[in-house]
């Protein structure tokens, strides 16, 4: 990245003071890259697992990445062909030609997308987690709510439950809940045209 002010180009340093929870705007928890935590998309999650010691990850069955990655194995490794194991991963997207997904992703892209394609109670509820927060999650608990919608999608029933899902970071204190269902607010109307 080329930095104007000093006129030379600089190498990501992986928002190290962020990630570290030494940022000034950090209170001492680790935060996401501002690259992550700017995605306007909401579609990605930056997160810290805890490693045995030959380097694979340990099992932590409440990390919501633990669980993407290696419960219900949405979330998978680029190339894994190529053996270079980068700690990317990528829930790969269902509109692509699935014989070029199967390249890049390897053979469990099938039960990747048929799993949330059809999500589970569990997989729906970790799904609301991303982006709603710039703090990094360490374990997250899911709240029971009432089930609000049934249906049947190409021949298979799903179920829908209000869920709450519960974020908490490094010191174990909660960071945010959130629910299934997104809340609707209303702009109330001494708002209108003010855009
Ligand atoms: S914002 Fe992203 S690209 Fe820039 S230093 Fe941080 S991690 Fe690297």
């Amino acid at each position: 990245m080329y930095r104007g002010n000093t006129r030379v180009s600089e190498k990501c340093v992986g928002c190290y003071p962020r990630v570290e929870g030494t940022d000034p705007e950090s209170d001492g928890q680790p935060m996401e890259t501002r690259c992550m935590a700017a995605c306007v998309g909401q579609l990605r999650m930056q997160g810290l697992v805890k490693l045995n010691p030959d380097g694979s990850w340990a099992e932590d069955r409440q990390h919501p990445l633990y669980y993407l990655v290696h419960v219900a194995k949405v979330a998978l490794p680029l190339y894994p062909q190529f053996g270079t194991e980068p700690n990317g991963y990528y829930i790969p997207p269902r509109w692509v030609p699935r014989p070029y997904l199967h390249q890049m992703f390897g053979p469990g892209v099938d039960q990747a997308i048929d799993r949330y394609t059809y999500p589970d109670r569990e997989l729906l509820a970790v799904l609301q987690l991303f982006r709603r927060s710039n703090r990094i999650i360490f374990r997250y608990e899911i709240e029971k709510g009432p089930k609000v919608y049934e249906a049947t999608l190409r021949g298979r029933k799903i179920t829908i439950y209000n869920d709450t899902v519960i974020a908490y970071g490094q010191d174990g204190k909660e960071i945010f809940r959130t629910t299934v269902e997104e809340p609707i607010y209303v702009r109330p109307d001494k708002h209108a045209n003010s855009i």
